[in-house]
């Protein structure tokens, strides 16, 4: 019986989508972007106290194009919206959204005219943390969160059109 019969089936497959997701989380490279109050608390996380370096993701670029983590640290203004937009869409894919912060989840206190009622009206969100402002080891805690995910997001997905696909079946349903 040859090699090829004696592995389980999709074993290279599931080996280099496990590979690429080590990769992925490992390497992550947040968007250097601050929005209000949250963003003390997010620069806090990455100086030396709370050391980001330990999950491979200290350096913040100033970048968009070199960045695949947007933390959306603070509330969004209907003015920064278009902007907060404009530099999703100029970051590579894959990319990943934190919404750090209730005002930035839901507009928080801030429910009025100005302010967004929620960041995901603007981008797809994958985490959604709590907290006014929440403190940086709930930051770690969502980043490490969110890497469980990038660990076992599956090769060659775009993640927009299946949570636009997954959004559709939700309405059907
Ligand atoms: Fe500021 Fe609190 Fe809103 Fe964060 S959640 S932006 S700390 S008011």
């Amino acid at each position: 019986m040859g090699i090829e019969e004696k592995l389980p089936s999709g074993f290279m497959l599931s080996t280099v989508e496990a590979v690429a997701g080590w990769v992925r989380k490992s390497s992550m490279f947040p968007a250097t972007f601050g929005l209000a109050c949250c963003a003390i608390e997010m620069m806090a996380t990455g100086a030396g106290r709370y050391d980001l370096a330990r999950f491979g993701m200290e350096v913040f670029r100033a970048s968009p194009r070199q960045a695949d983590l947007m933390i959306v640290a603070g509330r969004v203004s209907q003015k920064m919206a278009p902007v907060l937009r404009q530099v999703y869409d100029q970051m590579p894919n894959p990319k990943w959204v934190i919404s750090m912060g209730v005002c930035a989840s839901s507009g928080g206190m801030f429910n009025n005219y100005a302010i967004v009622q929620g960041v995901d009206h603007i981008v797809p969100v994958d985490i959604y943390l709590p907290g006014c402002p929440p403190r940086p080891e709930m930051l770690m805690d969502a980043i490490l969160k969110l890497h469980e995910k990038v660990q076992h997001m599956p090769l060659g997905v775009n993640r927009e059109e299946a949570a636009r696909a997954a959004e559709e079946a939700a309405l059907k349903a």
